[in-house]
């Protein structure tokens, strides 16, 4: 048996993800400057969409606040020394989550009575700040407009509860005249109630002014995906965070008739090159991407070709005739908007920047140069 010393260091597999803090930065910059008088509530739920929160943390110290769903990750926030405000979007699950927003110092979504009984049973300090959440059509979560007044009275009476923002979430913020509905109920169910508001996701921010008010949460654009599926990140602005990478493990040289992958899914219809990438669905890459989603090698455009497999997926090589094996490839980023990804795949970049896997390696880096 080898000593532990001689053993050779495993070398990482190619495929990787590289995070950009001065992307964050500025996309950050922008929702300053499409919403300058709202402050900024960083919605960070599910890992930051999949970029990874702890590496993003140098990058959102300018948010007023981090949104997230989570209440380890809010602890475990807190113990990193985050010192603004915290918002649990969905609220408390459970008496316990409760007690820890009060001890911790977490303002709280509140969209059901349970949660309202929960408040009041803690004792009257410390104080906390609740979100009360209007359903204003999307039919998940907040009360109906006609309990809304009501839960509000309930929540004032609370010793326990210090501030109270009037919020509610847009089903349809992302299609043409889809807020304004949503945005009239709730100021219908908000009347002669006090301030603050906060109504507006990435697609509000973008496009709906009327919708900023007092506190804007921007998910999406902070990451350099664009809301709207038929809109592009860069034409609305925004860099994208996150760069997915791998390289060439393989070429092959294919006669016309020749099929490629499981399922013989793509055949060439001429002779053709292709390289294989080592990346697969098990690295997050979408297995519904069809033949034709981009992808880019050695920083040239070309498109997938074949069913994606678990470790691999295969590259038409006739627009990069240099490419050897080894060869650098781009699943998305800078060259490959994740959302072309996404619309090819049927998705929304969301999914995918929160599907990255963990064996993926994770990078960030903190100039401009990836
Ligand atoms: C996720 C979330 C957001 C952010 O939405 P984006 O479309 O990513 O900007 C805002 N508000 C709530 C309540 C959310 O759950």
């Amino acid at each position: 048996m080898l000593a532990e010393s001689s053993l050779p260091i495993a070398m990482p597999r190619a495929a990787r993800i590289t995070i950009s803090l001065p992307a964050l930065r500025h996309n950050l910059r922008r929702v300053r400057g499409l919403a300058p008088a709202s402050r900024a509530w960083a919605v960070v739920k599910a890992d930051a969409y999949g970029h990874g929160l702890e590496a993003l943390l140098p990058a959102l110290d300018e948010a007023d606040g981090l949104a997230l769903v989570e209440f380890d990750r809010a602890q475990w926030l807190r113990e990193r020394g985050w010192r603004k405000p915290i918002l649990m979007l969905e609220g408390a699950f459970e008496p316990a989550d409760v007690e820890l927003a009060a001890r911790i110092g977490l303002s709280l979504a509140v969209h059901e009575s349970r949660q309202i009984d929960w408040l009041s049973a803690l004792p009257p300090h410390p104080r906390l700040d609740v979100h009360l959440k209007l359903n204003s059509g999307m039919n998940r979560l907040g009360f109906a407009a006609s309990d809304y007044q009501g839960a509000w009275r309930r929540l004032r009476a609370l010793q326990s509860v210090a501030g109270i923002t009037l919020m509610t979430h847009f089903a349809n913020a992302d299609l043409a005249g889809g807020a304004t509905q949503a945005i009239a109920a709730f100021d219908q169910a908000a009347q002669g109630l006090e301030r603050p508001h906060s109504l507006a996701n990435s697609a509000a921010i973008i496009d709906w002014p009327a919708a900023h008010r007092d506190w804007v949460r921007p998910g999406i654009m902070l990451y350099g995906a664009s809301p709207f599926g038929s809109r592009s990140a860069a034409s609305l602005g925004l860099a994208p965070v996150m760069q997915f990478e791998s390289r060439l493990i393989g070429r092959q040289q294919l006669s016309a008739g020749d099929a490629v992958g499981y399922g013989s899914a793509f055949i060439a219809d001429r002779p053709m090159s292709i390289g294989i990438v080592a990346c697969g669905y098990a690295d997050g890459y979408p297995r519904h991407a069809p033949t034709g989603t981009p992808i880019a090698v050695c920083g040239v455009r070309t498109r997938t070709v074949g069913r994606v497999s678990m470790d691999m997926l295969a590259v038409d090589l006739e627009p990069v005739p240099q490419a050897v094996i080894g060869s650098p490839v781009e699943l998305w980023g800078d060259q490959v908007p994740v959302d072309e990804v996404a619309a090819s795949a049927g998705t929304i970049g969301y999914e995918l920047t929160c599907a990255i896997a963990p064996r993926v390696l994770r990078q960030v880096t903190s100039d401009g140069a990836r």
